[in-house]
């Protein structure tokens, strides 16, 4: 009988054969090695395996879910449970037992009965606020705090967990309350239609400012405006007697960094794709971020008067990234124009208002503003200077608002040729003055009823952040995901997919849908050549997704952007190690490992013996950072032949923990085996997972 080696069989059932040698060991086949042999008789014995491991699985999801509300219940009750250990674990540090009732109390609390009365608290209220909430003396709520071991004054602020233990001594039944909801209480509004909030995106280079300036001439054509001083990073045009604002906020990253900030601002997306160009790497970013954001596309294919034009070829093109035009029984509206010759601008116009009615925006108009922070900066002659779209309500001259942790009362409104307006309504971009400081873009902002509200609220929120700050941030990961896959709260597994080559970004792409089951799916949110970036970090925040880099790691701001927002980035260097990870969490099999993650990239420009010291490599860091005891993968003509360690780094003679792109430095390896000028250093940096 013919027999297969175990890594040839390995391949061809999309396994690792390390994954396959553990199977047979689960199954009783010896198997020595990769290079042993298996018979046919074996191999069909492995086969069957997979495929009940397989219907196991499915059917144990299909049980799952085919009983959503005791999953709904059962984590209900885990939460509580969780919350009652946290707050029994921070009274025992307080040195206090926790009292039997303690328990009861709390699932009362979290499930108030409709008719009982609820107090409504909010993170870091200071003792007095708390005392007047729950209309008790203050000084019961101090001596309460004694009791919990705690030292307060009357106005010290209360995180939300001594808050809710002392709720739960004094027996009250609360409500939390977000500060969002502090401001922006629910209730009946009247909703007024608002102009939609068009931002324009694609590929570097295919006329999106071109085409931004095209539309701002026409509105200066049209008289309906005078003279434009201040460039606005958001402004409106009226076309047809109806207004359309635009953002101008360049790169896709701006986009999914205000979402990040939980700031969904853009109604319509139009995506501009050059016709002599086609859809590039950017456009697919674009479409894929507009789609991970839910927001609808309006396709503008520019450049047309260019000899090259293809249209045709660009309509298809974007079929296969799937977004369908009308011509094509798909629901994006496609425009042909040039906005260097000023083609197609009125009907790309039109096209955004048949979308924007199509959509039928509304606004609440009676009640406090609430906005975004589109961009601020400091003008030398009136100080703090923040371009705020409004999109609730009326934004009047001395109104008080706060914004993040900055407070103040609107000084002045200032539409974009600095003159002074009285109010704003929704979808309107203005320059408001009076800020404190200069809050970030995406931030949101809140009219509110007093100044002294205000203040609060800002100190409150400053508070907030120093401590989010100093909290490490959890961190989506693949365990994680498993879990929730386990737990049947995931059914999706969302990867952000980079590679090296489009070669390996559709084998890879191909390979993860393969690995798709009945239930629990891989759905790639983005794929792309090139490093992983800031733009995949934050994509990948927004959705939930988790970073996969094959033969890439990200760079330095990704790096960065990726510790901060907590988005976990695999990078792995073969395809089935990528492949098996991904169904292992998808199987519920994945086990915590360390994880290697490539951080820099530097040649290998000089080498020098010294005495007593040994080799050091006089590199120049081309791309990433080179770190103190990092792990280091020598390549030769694209082919790894050597791994070792950082043992020394120096920038001239001084000893440095790290040395970023760009610097030349002198590195001392673990080993060097016969390095040569030319070689390049790949660094990576070892992590734990998490759990
Ligand atoms: P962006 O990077 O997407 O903002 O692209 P730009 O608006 O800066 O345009 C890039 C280049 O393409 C500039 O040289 C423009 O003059 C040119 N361009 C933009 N639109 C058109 C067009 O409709 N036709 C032609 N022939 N060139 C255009």
């Amino acid at each position: 009988m013919r027999k297969k080696k175990v890594h040839s069989v390995a391949k061809s059932l999309g396994l690792s054969s390390d994954a396959l040698i553990k199977l047979l060991e689960q199954i009783g086949i010896p198997a020595k090695g990769h290079m042993s042999t298996l018979t046919e008789e074996e191999i069909k014995k492995v086969k069957a395996r997979i495929s009940e491991e397989k219907r196991r699985v499915k059917k144990e999801f299909t049980q799952r879910w085919a009983k959503p509300k005791v999953k709904e219940k059962r984590k209900r009750i885990s939460k509580e449970e969780i919350k009652a250990t946290v707050k029994s674990t921070l009274a025992k540090l307080q040195k206090r037992e926790t009292k039997k009732h303690y328990k009861k109390e709390t699932s009362t609390r979290v499930e108030p009965k409709p008719e009982e009365k609820v107090v409504e608290v909010t993170d870091f209220m200071t003792v007095a606020e708390l005392a007047q909430a729950l209309k008790l003396a203050p000084s019961q709520v101090i001596k309460k705090c004694m009791d919990l071991g705690l030292m307060v004054s009357l106005n010290q602020r209360l995180d939300l967990d001594t808050i809710l233990i002392l709720c739960d001594e004094l027996k009250c039944k609360v409500k939390v309350v977000s500060l969002e909801e502090q401001v922006s209480a629910e209730g009946e509004y009247e909703l007024v239609s608002r102009p939609p909030v068009v931002t324009v995106m694609g590929h570097v280079d295919h006329g999106k400012t071109t085409l931004l300036d095209a539309i701002t001439k026409l509105r200066v054509a049209e008289r309906e405006y005078g003279k434009i001083t201040q460039k606005m990073a958001a402004y409106q045009i009226v076309y047809n007697e109806k207004k359309v604002t635009f953002l101008d906020t360049p790169g896709h990253e701006a986009f999914t960094a205000m979402r990040a900030r939980g700031a969904q601002v853009t109604d319509i997306v139009i995506l501009v794709v050059a016709a002599d160009d086609g859809v590039m790497p950017q456009t697919i970013e674009a479409i894929d971020h507009a789609r991970a954001a839910n927001v609808p596309i309006i396709v503008c294919i520019n450049k047309i008067d260019l000899p090259n034009a293809n249209v045709s070829r660009v309509k298809n093109q974007l079929a296969k990234a799937n977004v369908l035009i009308e011509e094509f029984g798909g629901k994006s509206i496609c425009v042909e124009a040039s906005a260097l010759k000023g083609i197609g601008i009125s009907d790309l116009l039109d096209a955004i208002l048949v979308k924007a009615e199509e959509l039928n925006l509304k606004a609440p108009i009676n009640k406090l503003a609430k906005g975004v922070v589109i961009e601020a900066r400091l003008d030398r002659g009136k100080g703090n200077v923040s371009t705020i779209l409004i999109q609730e309500g009326i934004l009047r001259k001395g109104t008080p608002f706060v914004c993040g942790a900055h407070s103040g009362r609107v000084r002045e409104l200032l539409n974009e040729r600095m003159e002074r307006i009285p109010e704003a309504g929704p979808s309107t971009p203005v320059f408001v003055l009076g800020f404190s400081g200069l809050p970030p873009a995406g931030e949101i902002f809140f009219a509110v009823e007093s100044e002294q509200k205000a203040r609060e609220l800002a100190a409150q929120r400053e508070i907030i952040e120093r401590n989010r700050k100093l909290a490490p941030k959890s961190k989506l990961t693949l365990l994680d995901l498993q879990e929730k896959i386990k737990s049947g709260e995931a059914k999706e597994l969302k990867i952000i997919l980079k590679a090296d080559s489009a070669g390996s970004v559709e084998a890879l792409d191909e390979k993860l849908q393969e690995l798709s089951m009945e239930d629990i799916t891989i759905r790639i949110i983005h794929k792309g050549v090139g490093k992983i970036n800031v733009s995949d970090v934050l994509l990948a925040e927004v959705t939930g997704a988790i970073c996969v880099g094959f033969h890439v790691g990200p760079d330095t701001n990704a790096l960065e952007a990726a510790e901060r927002e907590g988005v976990e980035i695999r990078t792995y260097r073969l395809i089935y190690e990528a492949l098996d990870d991904l169904r292992a969490a998808m199987l519920g099999m994945l086990e915590p490992k360390l994880q290697e993650i490539l951080i820099g990239e530097a040649e290998v420009r000089a080498i020098f013996n010294i005495p007593r010291v040994g080799t050091v490599l006089g590199c120049y860091i081309r791309d990433g950072k080179a770190i103190r005891n990092a792990v280091v993968r020598l390549i030769r003509e694209e082919k790894e032949f050597a791994t070792t360690k950082i043992i020394s780094l120096k920038r001239f003679k001084e000893d440095v923990k790290e040395v970023v792109a760009g610097y030349e430095c002198g590195i001392g390896l673990e080993q060097a085996p016969e390095v040569q000028k030319g070689d390049i250093l790949r660094f990576y940096k070892i992590v734990e997972e998490n759990k």
